[in-house]
């Protein structure tokens, strides 16, 4: 069942919306087996997000902005994306018939992305300049002709996103003291903290949590206060100078007693190859950087250690295995039997 059966009661959905559903969402809340121990914290969880049906946790808002544009008549959905916006936007829109246009900054999304969105069908345009300037052009056209603008600036994105709250929450109990996660477009970041709010205010749970969010050192306008001309960071979906929801994000730091902090790209990849080896999880790149960021909270003391504390983790490591493997040996090249192999390998 996907999220908007799961959630009707909490989204903008009615007997005249059309059912559109990959069974995206319920995605596991995996507790830390390694790095909770190591740091010292009792109660640490992954919101394995990368086990939605693209891949990244794009799908659960997604869902519901395709059945609310399908609703409303559209034929034709287009996006400006880092890579998995599209891969989302294309799939629904090839399960529901309909046309999906795509817009990327030329040459700075990851092949795997890249591929979901040709696969599923969807006409992409690489757009020369940043995701700022694509995002822009999208929503200059979609103001002009009848093409449902399906970025996460589209209110029901962030409807369907919230629900990831809902599932904390639903499994958890009640609401952690944290939650981690990476802030690029900063839609996210918003949809989590309007879930948990209307989660608290339905009496679901008794408490919210604080909202941590994690910037890019080269990609951190939120951090700085300004929007950055030209972003640079490895974590290709956070690569994003002027965001969106950039109001939702701080109101969201600023209402729960949270942060908004920068890690760089070092500090990023270390975390994701310590999640790999160590959890057996593999994330992308940007989907490392909350846990980058928790681990120097934690070094300067500023999470309790009996924290309930949650790290989303927004996207498969499957999406950008290139950024991954620059950090790891590769494979040993051998000629040879079970004894060379065996010497090899220190048997
Ligand atoms: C989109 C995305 C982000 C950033 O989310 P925002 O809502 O833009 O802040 C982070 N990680 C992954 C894997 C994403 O796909």
């Amino acid at each position: 069942m996907g999220v908007i059966a799961r959630y009707r009661e909490f989204l903008p959905v009615g007997p005249s919306t059309p059912e559109v559903d990959l069974h995206e969402g319920s995605t596991p809340l995996v507790p830390s087996r390694n790095i909770g121990r190591a740091l010292g914290l009792s109660r640490l969880f992954f919101k394995y997000e990368g086990l939605n049906p693209t891949g990244s946790f794009k799908d659960r808002g997604m869902v519901v902005a395709v059945a609310k544009a399908l609703e409303a008549g559209s034929r034709v959905l287009m996006c400006a994306s880092t890579g998995n916006t599209s891969a989302s936007m294309a799939a629904y829109a090839a399960r529901m018939g309909v046309r999906a246009i795509v817009v990327v900054p030329s040459g700075e999304i990851a092949m795997n992305k890249l591929s979901q969105a040709l696969m599923y069908g969807a006409k992409v345009v690489a757009l020369k300049g940043t995701f700022d300037t694509a995002l822009e052009a999208v929503r200059d056209l979609t103001s002009r002709y009848p093409v449902a603008l399906m970025n996460s600036i589209n209110p029901d994105r962030i409807q369907g996103q919230k629900t990831a709250a809902f599932e904390v929450v639903d499994v958890l109990g009640d609401a952690p003291d944290y939650l981690l996660l990476p802030v690029g477009n900063a839609g996210n970041i918003t949809a989590y903290w309007k879930g948990f709010r209307e989660y608290h205010a339905a009496g679901r749970s008794t408490r919210l949590p604080r909202m941590v969010g994690a910037q890019a050192d080269g990609a951190a306008p939120i951090v700085a206060g300004h929007p950055i001309a030209n972003p640079r960071t490895v974590a290709s979906a956070i690569r994003i100078g002027n965001p969106a929801s950039w109001e939702g994000a701080t109101s969201a730091r600023d209402e729960s007693g949270g942060l908004i902090a920068a890690v760089t790209d070092t500090e990023i990849l270390a975390a994701q190859i310590r999640l790999a080896n160590t959890e057996g999880l593999f994330a992308e790149p940007a989907s490392a950087a909350p846990l980058a960021l928790l681990f120097r909270l934690v070094m300067e003391g500023k999470i309790e250690k009996d924290s309930t504390t949650v790290v989303v983790l927004t996207g498969s490591g499957l999406k950008d295995p290139d950024a991954a493997l620059k950090n790891v040996e590769p494979p040993i090249e051998l000629d040879g039997d079970a004894r060379t192999l065996a010497k090899v390998l220190k048997l």
